[in-house]
């Protein structure tokens, strides 16, 4: 029968994680290398599942009283250098345009790197009174910084994104809508992507520039790195005030808004592949995977096999996102770890035997575990089966996580820690910046996060100095 009998192995993860990562991405064609460096071509596969994210994250903006609009590429220097703190952050990451239509362009024009300067520019022309606020408005797009070292999704010089652009009345409205978005971004990314998020606050080292407070979610992958997976920013009247967006408000007074951003990026499929995959390639939530469930027919060649296996798939195609493996001169194992690699959360098999029996089997991707089911009430069976797949794959990554979170009340204990069980580590810290710079130097671990989630870790004074600290904060080295 087959020419091709095996799929290509990935390389192991305990022998190599960033070549198992590679291999998984490239065999599972999620993505491949453009010909500029740092730049990732997303290939279908890898489309469809960040269409899912994006359709999820999308409904929720709206539900949530957002609209979407539409930024330019380009941002003139001009406007960039109007609000120095951020030109100093991105400075290093951004790309010029100097030229136009063959001519040198009289001003630069740089690539955008994020969009708060450009659509600032705009409020300023667009708010003028109290009534028009809040401002709710989002963009899908993507943006360039531009990086030394890349890895696709979750570093390139190029990637997809949302960043979302709010406008108040007052601090404590703006800090609510932060609060709100960050709080989406956990729950689809929990309840969905079936990955586990600490959520807290960043030091001031770590916050955007230019922000007034930024909060993050933080996920672990399997080897014990974290992965910031998406921030929202309480931006203050910082950017309002160097762009001059103002209106009357209710006194007749002039006042400058308040201003909040937040984004997710092309990077949570990174950490749904780090956070899920084995050594047998991607596991998909079923939620998001872009297949649920594909229908691999056993014998095709005799009689009625295929048959049934089309009646299955069209009774199925309303409900589940479903593909029938029909393709001639491959034998059934190399299509089951051709799917497996896939990551599809059932896999559904069909012989003879089972026709005459009116049955199938169904593998999950998740635990390898088969079981034989009737054709009877075969949608419903799958559906529990989906749901279970996806609380189970949730459950596994917070045990993962777990494990790979410790506590540490020295500095000895903390690299002994992070050497013997990579991962998160809780630890005191006074809030001061020497501390935090010194716990980076020596480990390469840096500050995740303070969470909104605090306990006392020993005796309560900061793991690096020794004085007395209020916060609990999460460290790790990461992407
Ligand atoms: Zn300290």
């Amino acid at each position: 029968m087959g020419k091709k009998q095996k799929v290509e192995a990935v390389t192991p993860m305990n022998e190599d994680f960033a070549r198992w990562y590679t291999d998984v991405i490239s065999k599972t064609e999620l993505v491949d290398y453009s010909p500029v460096k740092g730049f990732m071509v997303i290939r279908p596969y890898g489309y469809a599942i960040w269409e899912n994210i994006q359709k999820e994250y999308d409904k929720r903006f709206k539900e949530t009283g957002h609209q979407n609009m539409y930024f330019p590429l380009l941002i003139p220097e001009s406007l960039l250098k109007k609000e120095a703190e951020h030109v100093e952050g991105f400075a290093p990451e951004v790309a010029w345009v100097t030229h136009g239509g063959g001519k040198e362009l009289a001003e630069r024009l740089c690539i955008r790197p994020t969009s708060e300067t450009i659509i600032c520019s705009m409020y300023s022309k667009w708010l003028n009174t109290y009534r028009q606020l809040p401002f709710k408005y989002n963009q899908w797009c993507s943006v360039v910084r531009w990086e030394k070292t890349t890895r696709p999704f979750l570093r390139t010089s190029e990637f997809l994104w949302q960043e979302g652009h709010t406008l108040h009345e007052t601090y404590d409205e703006a800090q609510e809508e932060t609060m709100q978005m960050l709080d989406i971004y956990r729950d689809v990314a929990e309840e969905y992507l079936a990955i586990p998020m600490v959520v807290g606050k960043k030091s001031e080292k770590e916050k955007f520039a230019g922000a007034y407070s930024t909060y993050t979610m933080e996920a672990l992958m399997h080897d014990g790195q974290a992965l910031q997976s998406g921030t929202s920013h309480n931006l203050g009247q910082h950017f309002t005030k160097a762009f001059e967006i103002s209106y009357l408000d209710r006194e007749n007074n002039q006042a400058n808004p308040y201003h909040t951003s937040w984004g997710i990026s092309t990077r949570l499929i990174g950490a749904i592949i780090m956070v899920h995959g084995d050594d047998n390639g991607l596991v998909l939530p079923p939620k998001i995977a872009p297949t649920q469930l594909v229908i691999i027919p056993i014998a095709q060649h005799k009689e009625g096999v295929l048959d049934a296996a089309y009646e299955i798939k069209n009774s199925l195609k309303e409900k589940f996102r479903v593909e029938l493996d029909d393709m001639d001169g491959y034998t059934p194992g190399w299509k089951f770890n051709q799917w497996e690699m896939k990551g599809v959360p059932i896999r559904l098999e069909i012989g003879p035997r089972d026709i005459e029996e009116g049955q199938c089997i169904l593998a999950r991707r998740d635990t390898g575990e088969k079981v034989q089911v009737s054709l009877e009430d075969l949608a419903t069976t799958i559906e529990k089966l989906l749901d279970e797949i996806q609380d189970n794959m949730y459950q596994k990554a917070l045990n993962m996580r777990e494990q790979k979170t410790s506590i540490a009340e020295d500095m000895n204990e903390f690299k002994d820690n992070l050497t013997k069980n990579p991962g998160f580590i809780k630890a005191m810290w006074c809030g001061s910046r020497e501390c935090e710079d010194k716990i980076k130097d020596e480990t390469g671990a840096t500050l995740r996060c303070v969470p909104f989630e605090q306990e006392v870790i020993g005796d309560g004074t900061c793991v690096c100095c020794r004085e007395k600290a209020n916060d609990m904060a999460y460290f790790a080295r990461a992407y």
